[in-house]
């Protein structure tokens, strides 16, 4: 076939933007061809674009042009018409275009291997296979504008709160968060890694920037399968110098409580969409110790040995009982990282925290240590190997002020806003330990 140009042809609205209140107007649409109906010679052509749908109908007596081209179209042609706004009582949202003229820029195989309307619904496997298609879905477009509206609410919070946004090197030397759950690079014929997190970057930025946020991919080599684990993911970092647990968890509240009343206000389509209601949480939200946590899972028949993580059952558990955004605090000092800082009353304990929505962590965080030996002691305690960290303990001698931070999971955050179960439906083109493509 062959195809039209686009010439000087310019969008002159979305679909959505098309309301009986335009009666008589001309548009010009661009978009993709989402379903083709024919009804007694009269043809429907459900128009779809970033924004929405629109019903075009193509009357018996259009111009013989637009009656061939409006023929020759499939599902996902992409194509651009020129045609005027007609109120009417036949189409769900009262409004029609009629086109005088059509181009058809794109075409598209017959056989799709998913039926994007959603109303024949395909296994997650065969969706991700075919992301790109997938991705037009308007469950999927809901879920990424809510994400979008999310990370904008987010930054901008930030930028109020006089915070700078900074990029860290994603190709490190030695390991931030311990050495297991690394990817090996090969640079250069030296060995190198793919960062898990911006830790130990973002702490000596505070040295000079004082308050600085991230927003990038980090990379776990997690073996193990979960619907809340990735191999790539997107971190919200933030870290702040002059500051302890207790000041970044009240941002952090903030920060969660004004995405979700962004997301609430801007995106209530999408939500409809995606059948999910936001609650806005209430500030503060609930802070529970670590010790808390373990006597309430007890009463529940749960019991987790002191000092241990608290495995994935019991937070089930515990989700059950706290059914929103909580804070767990004063974590045993070795069940967390080398550099969160242990309390200075109580040494077992450390000024870690991580939040919690229902059973899932969304964030981690804490006052970091700021004093160099007692770093090199926790690097020690943990078997860590201090040569690797010579850079960062560096970093220690040229005055390092007290400071604490935390890190956003994105997609996780996005799954508490969407209603999605799998974190592989809020990620573009999703990674694991069985999938590296597309
Ligand atoms: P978990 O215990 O759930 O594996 P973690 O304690 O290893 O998480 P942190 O290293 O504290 O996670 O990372 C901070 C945040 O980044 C987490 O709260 C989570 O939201 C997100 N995150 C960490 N690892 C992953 C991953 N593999 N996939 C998706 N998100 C992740």
């Amino acid at each position: 076939m062959k195809l039209d140009s686009i010439d000087d042809w310019v969008r002159t609205c979305y679909s959505v933007n098309v309301t009986p209140f335009m009666d008589g107007k001309e548009v010009t649409l661009f978009g993709w061809v989402r379903e083709i109906r024919d009804l007694g010679g009269i043809r429907f052509i459900i128009l779809q674009d970033r924004e929405g749908t629109i019903q075009v109908t193509v009357p018996r007596k259009a111009n013989r042009e637009v009656l061939s081209k409006s023929d020759a179209l499939q599902k996902r042609y992409s194509i651009g018409l020129k045609g005027i706004v007609k109120k009417t009582v036949m189409s769900p949202r009262g409004v029609e275009v009629v086109p005088k003229e059509i181009k058809i820029l794109s075409t598209a195989a017959t056989q799709l291997p998913i039926d994007i309307t959603g109303k024949t619904p395909a296994k997650i496997e065969v969706r991700l296979n075919a992301r790109a298609l997938d991705l037009c879905q308007e469950q999927n477009i809901a879920a990424f504008k809510i994400q979008h509206h999310a990370l904008e609410a987010i930054r901008n919070f930030l930028f109020k709160k006089g915070f700078l946004e900074v990029h860290t090197p994603r190709i490190i030397a030695s390991a931030t968060e311990g050495g297991a759950a690394l990817f090996t690079v090969d640079y250069f014929g030296e060995k190198a890694f793919l960062a898990q997190s911006p830790q130990l970057y973002k702490e000596q930025l505070v040295m000079s920037l004082e308050k600085v946020f991230e927003v990038g991919p980090f990379f776990r080599a997690e073996e193990s399968h979960t619907r809340r684990h990735l191999s790539e993911f997107v971190s919200v970092d933030i870290e702040q110098a002059f500051a302890d647990a207790k000041e970044v968890m009240i941002l952090l509240e903030q920060v969660i409580q004004h995405a979700c009343i962004t997301v609430k206000e801007k995106c209530a389509n999408e939500l409809a969409t995606l059948k999910h209601k936001v609650e806005v949480p209430e500030v503060p939200f609930k802070r529970l110790t670590y010790d808390e946590v373990l006597s309430d899972l007890k009463k529940e028949g749960v019991e987790v040995p002191w000092g241990e993580d608290v495995p994935t059952e019991a937070f089930r558990v515990l989700g059950k009982l706290y059914p929103n955004f909580y804070f767990i605090t004063d974590w045993p000092t070795n069940s967390k990282a080398f550099y969160i800082k242990p309390r200075e009353d109580k040494a077992e304990l450390c000024e870690g925290f991580d939040l919690m929505w229902r059973w899932i962590e969304i964030v981690s965080g804490g006052t970091r240590i700021a004093e160099k030996d007692l770093l090199v002691d926790r690097l020690r305690e943990k078997g860590l190997n201090l040569q690797a960290f010579k850079y960062h303990l560096q970093a220690f001698d040229y005055g390092m002020p007290p400071h604490a931070g935390w890190a956003i999971g994105l997609e996780r955050l996005t799954m508490m806003l969407t209603g999605k179960k799998n974190i592989r439906e809020v990620t573009f083109y999703p990674r694991d330990r069985v999938r590296l493509t597309p």
